[in-house]
């Protein structure tokens, strides 16, 4: 079987250039945490997705990249269902957290 050749520029090349206009979030706390971020999954039960996203926002209030990181989020159209920047993201039919909290 013959390969043609591919004129790619290489594995660095391609990674600066989907890099480029990220925010630097080195030091990001939630590194290696997706679990407790993502959005919440099609079957799972809105009081899980609560209590994960509630110790996302924990975390944030803790890390290094706080600044960054809202600054960037405040950049962006739509973050989707996920924590960022210690915001929760408002679930269906529900307050979001600091809402409920502040209610007492
Ligand atoms: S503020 Fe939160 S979401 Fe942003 S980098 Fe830090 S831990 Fe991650």
């Amino acid at each position: 079987m013959k390969y043609r050749h591919r004129n790619e520029p290489g594995l660095l090349p391609l990674l600066a250039e989907v890099l480029e206009g990220t925010a630097d979030l080195s030091g990001a706390a939630c590194a290696g945490r997706p679990e407790l971020f993502d959005e919440a999954g099609p079957d799972e039960d809105v009081d899980n997705v609560r209590f994960r996203h509630r110790a996302a926002v924990r975390i944030c209030s803790t890390c290094p990249a706080l600044d960054r990181c809202r600054a960037w989020a405040e950049t962006q159209k739509d973050l989707g269902g996920m924590v960022v920047a210690g915001r929760a993201p408002r679930l269906r039919g529900r307050q979001p957290y600091s809402e409920r909290t502040q209610k007492g």
